[in-house]
């Protein structure tokens, strides 16, 4: 049993079997064959062996052409290295008596060459170590060429583990059959995080490197709670998570039970819960745990799990399904976030050059820049705005020109409907994200241009401390209980009260129950929160009242550390609402 402790982005547990993918996206197989598959699996290595070989000598002899026989020499050796006696007999003993299969085989057998070659003193000896990867990754890629696409064809339960994990490729994941994932890198502001929390299954992300532990089909846990994965677990580590999952629900099953009721303080201030949603399906979720409306629909996910360009009509029919699940209840619909690591091919190329994309052409930015693709969304939510309570937020918004610029096109996407007599909701409300620290200084300018304002504590956190959220080095520095950020959370709220508009938090934050009395405390009264929180968080709010809140507030705003203020609001929140575990 082997435990490693990384961070833990979406809550549950998950117990089964292992689809290791490993930095190229190569699915590492099962370690062992079945005893009678021996003979197919030694054709199969031998197979792949000849393709490996003929495709080196094509490179060879390519090469030799084009620069001369000094460079070809490179691939004669790989071809010497790849037809070595010794290593064949070594690849068919451990297929044939200890019944590996091939691909388990020469990763084990080549990594295991180059790391003899890697702690050689010689430098030009070292070196080598380069060249067997290469004829390992050729002999896998042969080995695993037909296999690559298996996560897209599924056909029973599995944990995934890889080296990372896209915003994209998360969002494509199969859910009727992926329980769970971890990957190595990643931290927890990452999109790729978010996504998890989205398809409702425990993630833990920043591992370190361990995947050449594991291969397929090993037993492994995964703890998004604690942020643990537990490699081939003992008989009492499987049983103790069980009877967890049980208690998880039971806990469940009580706070189904206030799906009816609103969120209340106990001295009777309403405090509205509303749902971060990035596919339409989980509007029905949202209302199905009570929620008040839809406080955040990340748009972007529209593109990011399509491969084709999503239409006006493709807009639409996402916008009309989430409107007609929320009836009359509130829609934010923000507008699209895409780049920096949110990135739609088809939408902009250019990220891959920005040597800081999080600094870069994103989000409103990158719609500025990019008008038709504005223009189609806008039509698309304006067509929807006729269907009950759509409003309108603009993302990343920095300076007040680039409001004005955003509303400038809205007014004249309005016109062209209003021309070709499409019907839409001219008064409906536009506002704005705040997640920018420039938004939150300049926030009395701000207040007078929209009509209410979201609070998006993922990126103020990054860009208040000037920490990636997707960077695991940093992930330590990374903390919405940081006095930092505290005060600008009090800032943007206090600025909007004074503006006399509404102002709501939708980071990640806003989910966790140990940041909800603070929050209440700091003045706000509505939070957007993933789908699964909503039922805790109400619950949080009809345990507390408003004195008690604002106590928790100035206490946790006068400590110093981040870490001092997370333990303060932890022990806190389980002092006034025992039963929930924070
Ligand atoms: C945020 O930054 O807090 C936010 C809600 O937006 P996203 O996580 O999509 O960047
Ligand atoms: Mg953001």
């Amino acid at each position: 049993m082997q435990r490693l402790q990384g961070i833990a982005v979406s809550p549950g547990v998950a117990i089964g079997e292992a689809l290791v993918l490993d930095r190229e996206g190569f699915r590492i197989p099962r370690r062992f064959v079945a005893r009678d598959a021996v003979e197919s699996e030694l054709a199969r290595l031998a197979e792949a062996r000849r393709a490996a070989a003929a495709e080196i000598e094509r490179n060879r002899d390519a090469v030799t052409r084009e620069l001369g026989p000094q460079y070809g020499a490179i691939f004669a050796a790989h071809l010497q290295m790849l037809n070595d006696p010794q290593l064949q007999q070594e690849l068919e003993q451990l297929i044939t008596q200890r019944h590996y299969s091939p691909e388990y085989a020469v990763s084990r057998t080549l990594r295991r060459y180059a790391k003899v070659f890697e702690s050689l003193e010689s430098s030009l000896l070292a070196a080598r170590a380069g060249d067997i990867a290469d004829i390992e990754k050729r002999l896998l890629r042969h080995l695993l060429g037909e296999r690559r696409e298996e996560i897209a064809h599924l056909t029973s339960p599995v944990l995934v583990l890889a080296y990372s994990l896209t915003p994209s490729e998360a969002a494509n994941l199969d859910r009727r059959y992926v329980r769970g994932f971890v990957t190595e890198t990643g931290a927890a502001g990452s999109h790729t995080a978010i996504v998890a929390e989205a398809l409702a299954i425990p993630a833990v992300v920043g591992t370190g490197p361990f995947l050449s532990e594991v291969s397929g089909g090993d037993l492994v846990i995964i703890d998004g709670n604690q942020g643990l994965v537990i490699l081939q677990p003992d008989e009492q580590t499987i049983a103790r998570y069980q009877r967890e999952a049980e208690q998880q629900r039971s806990l469940e099953t009580r706070l189904a039970a206030l799906t009816e009721l609103p969120a209340v303080t106990t001295d009777g201030t309403r405090i509205h819960v509303l749902g971060n949603i990035e596919f339409p399906h989980e509007a029905r979720l949202c209302r199905e745990l009570g929620c008040d409306g839809i406080g955040l629909y990340r748009t972007e996910f529209l593109y990011l799990s399509s491969d084709t360009v999503p239409d006006e009509e493709d807009h639409y029919q996402a916008y009309a399904y989430v409107m007609r699940q929320m009836e009359s209840k509130p829609v934010v619909i923000r507008t699209l976030d895409l780049g920096a690591d949110k990135l739609a091919v088809v939408a902009h190329r250019a990220s891959d050059e920005e040597p800081n994309p999080f600094l870069g052409l994103r989000s409103i930015r990158l719609s500025l820049r990019n008008l038709p693709l504005f223009r189609t969304q806008l039509r698309a939510l304006l067509r929807a705005s006729v269907l009950g309570e759509l409003r309108i937020m603009f993302p990343l918004i920095s300076t007040v020109m680039e409001l004005r610029q955003a509303r400038m096109v809205l007014a004249d996407v309005m016109e062209d409907l209003e021309e070709a007599q499409i019907p839409f909701r001219r008064q409906l409300q536009v506002g704005m994200m705040v997640e920018v620290p420039a938004a939150v200084i300049m926030i009395d300018q701000f207040v007078e241009e929209v009509d209410f304002l979201s609070i998006g504590t993922n990126d103020l956190i990054q860009y208040a401390l000037a920490v990636d959220r997707s960077n695991k080095e940093v992930a330590g520095l990374y903390s919405a209980a940081d006095p930092a950020v505290l005060r600008l959370i009090q800032l943007a709220v206090r600025g909007a009260r004074q503006g006399n508009r509404p102002i709501s938090l939708c980071g990640q934050m806003s989910g966790y129950p140990m940041y909800t009395m603070l929050l209440l405390g700091l003045g706000i009264r509505q939070l957007s929160v993933p789908p699964a929180a909503i039922p805790e968080i109400k619950q949080v709010c009809r345990s507390v009242s408003l004195a008690q809140c604002e106590e928790v507030a100035a206490r946790a705003m006068a400590l110093e550390h981040a870490r001092d203020v997370a333990a303060y609001l932890r022990e806190a929140t389980r002092k006034a609402v025992p039963e929930l575990v924070v």
